[in-house]
């Protein structure tokens, strides 16, 4: 491991170099990005034990990114690996990969459930800073932020998307997560409010207990949908639709 002495090594399980993949067992990089299943080699007609996904840089084609290879290798020790994958044992690299960090706030501890300060009112804090990973979930609370603000901007309150929702459950996340833990995340089932009371045969379902879960996320995102609309109505704000 390269990381210097001042470097806390606390990774993103979702996103680990692959020197540390590689640590936690003989087949762990197999079974994440070098995973195999279904891909069929057309000459042998086998799944091969382990593949590198090249993912083209530029439509010429003249450069190409090992996916999910994020690592904090020494840039020698990058090319001598990377040289050993069958294929590659000519490539020139003309960038190294390195592991990048995520700054974020302890939400739970300083954030309200309207994403804003707790110390200051006006600032609205997501996306990243907030604690949330992936394009999604930055999006999806950026966009829970503007509703939060114009909501105060017309003097209405905050009305959250209910926990059983993506959205709601995002919220929830930042806003009621253990401060004393507090681990960026990405959308999850894991997030979203556990179904009440399940027919047994559908709790003991996975595929099953996650569509009913997202049957009721999309019904009850309907109905806040709803709730907004009125909201808006009775605070006087104007359908763009309608002038
Ligand atoms: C290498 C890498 C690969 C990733 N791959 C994926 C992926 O495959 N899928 C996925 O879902 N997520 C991925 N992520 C995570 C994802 O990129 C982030 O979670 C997400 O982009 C964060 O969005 P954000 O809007 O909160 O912040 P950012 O996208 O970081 O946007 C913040 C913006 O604020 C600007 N800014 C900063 N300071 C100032 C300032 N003082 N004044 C004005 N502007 C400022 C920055 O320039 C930037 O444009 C990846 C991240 C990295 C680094």
């Amino acid at each position: 491991m390269q990381a210097h002495e001042f470097e806390d090594l606390n990774y993103f399980e979702a996103c680990l170099p692959i020197e540390e993949m590689a640590r936690r067992g003989y087949d762990t990089l197999r079974f994440g990005p070098m995973k195999p299943v279904g891909l069929v080699d057309p000459r042998t007609g086998n799944e091969p034990f382990a593949v590198v996904q090249l993912r083209a840089e530029n439509l010429r084609f003249s450069s190409y990114n090992l996916v999910g290879f994020q690592n904090h290798l020494k840039f020698p020790e990058q090319a001598r690996i990377l040289r050993m994958i069958p294929g590659l044992e000519n490539a020139e690299f003309l960038c190294f990969g390195q592991m990048h960090r995520n700054t974020y706030i302890n939400a739970p501890r300083v954030l309200d459930a309207d994403l804003r300060l707790r110390a200051a009112p006006n600032v609205f804090i997501a996306g990243q800073l907030s604690g949330v990973e992936g394009y999604v979930e930055c999006i999806a609370t950026g966009f829970l932020a503007g509703v939060a603000l114009a909501q105060q901007v017309a003097g209405a309150g905050f009305t959250p998307p209910p926990r059983s929702t993506a959205l709601g459950s995002l919220i929830h996340y930042t806003s009621h997560a253990d401060p004393g833990n507090y681990q960026p995340a990405n959308i999850s089932f894991d997030l979203l409010a556990p179904l009440e009371n399940p027919p047994r045969a559908i709790a003991r379902d996975r595929r099953a207990r996650r569509a009913r879960q997202c049957e009721r996320a999309l019904a009850d995102l309907q109905l806040w949908i709803q709730t907004l609309c009125t909201i808006n109505s009775a605070f006087g704000a104007t359908d763009a639709r309608h002038g």
